[in-house]
């Protein structure tokens, strides 16, 4: 598997490739800014940008998305409920719902969805290879904010929960550079983030 974590734009947002190495199929994880740099990485690897998958549908995590379809014409992935802010870029674009527990598969790699709302409605974390793609849901030391709209504080509380019981071996990969190191694990977010104590 090839797995990159690309720092991109100026807010600190991380986007990531996640490519099968044999197939050369790969998918882009929140092309929120810099996508000549994420299309040039996967270029340089021969990878086929097959899937973008989305976190979540915040300005900051969408604004390339359509740079890359009009590109590669991958497909876009989202949670069901926040489908509608990709459909408004560009009614082109095929728009793939998701819900909890859905498997995507990119190459022969299956990456489980964990819908953990509380961010955004639709916020989701996504699971494989003993990692975690955590949005703007869980950051290295701290957690997305809850004050903006369709967040909510008890709803964010209920996913957090669900998070810290998850395998403490999981290497946790946040959307943002907002902690002391770019990633870490749930184990280490258990001993040093407050909000998962
Ligand atoms: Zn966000
Ligand atoms: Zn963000």
């Amino acid at each position: 598997m090839i797995f990159q974590q690309i720092k991109v734009g100026n807010m600190d947002n991380f986007a990531y490739v996640i490519a099968d190495s044999k197939t050369k199929e790969a998918a882009i994880v929140d092309p929120g800014w810099d996508a000549g740099i994420l299309l040039d990485f996967c270029n340089k690897n021969n990878l086929k940008i097959k899937k973008i998958l989305l976190t979540h549908t915040h300005y900051d995590h969408i604004n390339d998305v359509e740079y890359i379809f009009k590109k590669t014409n991958a497909e876009v992935y989202a949670h069901s409920s926040e489908a509608e802010p990709i459909r408004k870029i560009n009614n082109k674009i095929k728009i793939i719902g998701f819900k909890n527990r859905d498997k995507i598969n990119v190459g022969k790699i299956e990456i489980e969805v964990l819908h953990t709302p509380g961010h955004s409605p639709g916020s989701s974390c996504f699971i494989f290879d003993g990692k975690i793609i955590t949005g703007d849901t869980l950051f290295v030391g701290s957690i997305g904010r809850t004050d903006l709209p369709g967040g909510d504080l008890k709803v964010m509380a209920e996913s957090l929960k669900r998070l810290k019981e998850l395998d403490g071996n999981l290497e946790v990969y946040p959307g943002h550079d907002y902690g002391g190191k770019p990633f870490s694990t749930i184990d280490f977010e258990r001993k040093n983030n407050s909000y998962l104590e």
